[in-house]
């Protein structure tokens, strides 16, 4: 039997007709940079998931750009951050200047460690970027503790975790600013680039919008200089379509998820952690394993696909070589990036193929 690590057809087809319909709509009325279907689509995204307003930009690192800016972020300001996460995640930080901060996280969650935020700050802390990792809520009441003591911007990284709560919460809501990604392998994916940012302040709001089309409160007036931010209409028109199905799709992860808890049975597995006070989107489901590039070949022989999500931390990746760290430093994050290993979980998973997957790593 073969199980793909993801294969994205199986959702397109299924959507194809009503997709197609839509973006003739959108190509006929010619709306092909923001316009009514990005509209609809912010307005149905903040009433679905529980935001005051979104903004729809044309990527996922676009909004953590944007972030650093409203946070005030500039050189001399240290920026504490998660090293095991997606590369972009600390580019919102280095576009202004600032410098990114690497620390450890929590061994259960592989979100960032609030012990270790502690830990580092200094008086140049002006903010932290959480990244609620593979759709897993981060501790957010520890962290948004030192955010009041120490007066830091915290900007949420949700671009794996739409449609994640903490405590009830939604992720991207109790941070100073939220960001999202609809890069076509996310929980929602657009057909092309896409990305978005919410705020609880309406002041960042109206910032991160002015921001988002070359810093123009009206036409040929720049009170900033800004960025073309924009996200298409044509991606606007099919994440409109997709958001509807978006709490079936997480349905349907959360079950697999439950399976693969409950069916893989090993003494040297680490399993995820559901932990008490919030549920994973499950945007990965990843185990640890001390022979993970053995069992991967297991795997594949097994025809089941799988991948290494992350295989090397921020803080020791070669853009960064300037900031000095040394392996070792970061010692539960690199042990997590050497151990790592991830199954397929995607909505249209038949139950015969989870149950395959599940045999083949309890058989290695
Ligand atoms: C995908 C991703 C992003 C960036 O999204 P793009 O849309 O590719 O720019 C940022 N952070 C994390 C954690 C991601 O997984």
């Amino acid at each position: 039997m073969k199980v793909p690590f993801l294969d994205l057809k199986l959702q397109h087809q299924a959507l194809r007709t009503e997709v197609l319909a839509a973006l003739a709509e959108t190509y006929d009325a010619t709306r092909f940079c923001l316009g009514k279907d990005v509209e609809d689509f912010e307005k149905a995204f903040s009433a679905t998931l529980g935001y005051p307003r979104t903004l729809g930009m044309n990527s996922g690192t676009s909004p953590l750009h944007i972030a650093s800016l409203c946070g005030g972020f500039g050189p001399g300001d240290e920026i504490i951050t998660t090293p095991f996460t997606f590369a972009s995640s600390c580019w919102g930080i280095s576009y202004v200047g600032a410098t990114p901060v690497f620390v450890d996280i929590d061994a259960d969650t592989w979100c960032i460690s609030s012990a270790a935020i502690a830990k580092a700050i200094t008086p140049k802390t002006k903010g932290i970027v959480v990244v609620h990792i593979f759709g897993q809520p981060a501790r957010m009441d520890e962290i948004m503790a030192l955010a009041r003591q120490h007066k830091l911007f915290i900007v949420e990284d949700c671009a794996q975790s739409v449609g994640a709560q903490y405590k009830g919460q939604p992720v991207g809501g109790i941070g100073d600013c939220g960001t999202f990604s609809f890069y076509p392998t996310k929980n929602l994916g657009g057909c092309g680039e896409g990305g978005a940012f919410v705020s609880k302040h309406p002041a960042v709001m109206d910032q991160a919008q002015l921001l988002r089309v070359h810093g123009s409160p009206k036409r040929y007036l720049h009170t900033e200089v800004g960025f073309n931010f924009r996200m298409d209409g044509f991606q606007g028109a099919v994440l409109n379509i997709k958001l509807k199905q978006l709490a079936k799709w997480t349905a349907r992860r959360r079950a697999i998820a439950a399976k693969y808890l409950a069916g893989i049975k090993r003494s040297d597995v680490q399993l995820p952690v559901v932990p008490a006070y919030g549920e994973s989107v499950w945007h990965q489901f990843t185990l640890l394993h001390p022979q993970r590039d053995a069992l991967r070949v297991h795997l594949e022989k097994s025809g089941v696909g799988t991948e290494i999500i992350y295989p090397g931390p921020m803080h020791l990746q070669p853009c960064y070589a300037s900031l000095g760290y040394q392996p070792g430093s970061i010692s539960v994050a690199e042990s997590t990036s050497a151990r790592c290993v991830s199954l397929p979980i995607f909505p249209e998973l038949t139950d015969e193929q989870v149950e395959h997957v599940i045999q083949s790593v309890n058989r290695f």
